[in-house]
């Protein structure tokens, strides 16, 4: 694997609106250095345990998305430096991120998970959820989170159209969400869809954000 090519050629065919997000769970810190020479500033990791020493050992510029489910007893331990949250799944998580936030004086760009998937191990809210939570006159009182978007991941299948169809469902629950009149903490910009494998149908179905791991580092070595 190449890694510095392989960030030069995402680069290159990524549209203006979409930010590449390189997934680096399981990759030694050398991978990631390398990464980072070829410019690459915008990591993602989906376990606590493995994201604060990561962060702790690589330049300070790095800006870390927690991509993955997160308990909400280990929010504690990434809200004093974690850029982005990809995977608010639970009222609980959102309560206990503000908290954190708020000890730490800052305010965590989030995203909400979305349930789009068929399969019943993926985690999410669904969208009437959202409407609902988003619409509650008492949404306000979080004052140390900025739901950016939503995020979703599709089935995991050879099926292009299914998993297009599960893009589109993403795509249009955002867009009616923008329709309605919501509270200062919200605003709607990112659409967080697409991996290694489906990226190029995310991609066209306006995804903002792709997480991608193995198309950038190679398989994953998990001991
Ligand atoms: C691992 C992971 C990815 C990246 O997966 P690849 O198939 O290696 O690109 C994206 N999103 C989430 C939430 C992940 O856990």
């Amino acid at each position: 694997m190449n890694i510095k090519n392989n960030i030069n050629n995402f680069r290159q065919n990524l549209p203006e609106r979409c930010n590449l997000i390189a997934v680096s769970k399981t990759q030694p810190i050398s991978a990631i250095q390398e990464a980072y020479d070829a410019g690459q500033r915008v990591f993602g990791e989906n376990k606590v345990q493995e994201l604060v020493p990561k962060f702790e050992a690589l330049p300070k510029d790095i800006q870390w998305h927690m991509i993955g489910h997160l308990q909400s007893n280990k929010v504690k331990y990434i809200a004093p430096f974690v850029h982005w949250i990809h995977a608010v799944d639970s009222v609980k998580l959102l309560d206990e991120i503000n908290k954190q936030a708020n000890k730490a004086q800052r305010v965590i760009a989030c995203l909400l998970q979305v349930h789009i998937a068929t399969e019943e191990t993926k985690f999410g809210f669904s969208a009437d959820e959202i409407r609902s939570l988003l619409l509650e006159p008492t949404f306000e009182k979080y004052k140390h989170i900025k739901i950016h978007g939503l995020m979703g991941m599709a089935t995991f299948t050879d099926n292009h159209d299914q998993v297009r169809r599960e893009f589109k469902s993403l795509r249009k629950i955002f867009d009616d969400l923008k329709t309605l009149s919501l509270p200062a903490n919200v605003d709607l910009k990112e659409l967080s869809m697409g991996m290694s494998g489906d990226y190029k149908i995310a991609i066209e179905e306006g995804s903002t954000m792709i997480r991608i791991g193995t198309a950038l580092f190679g398989e994953r070595n998990y001991h």
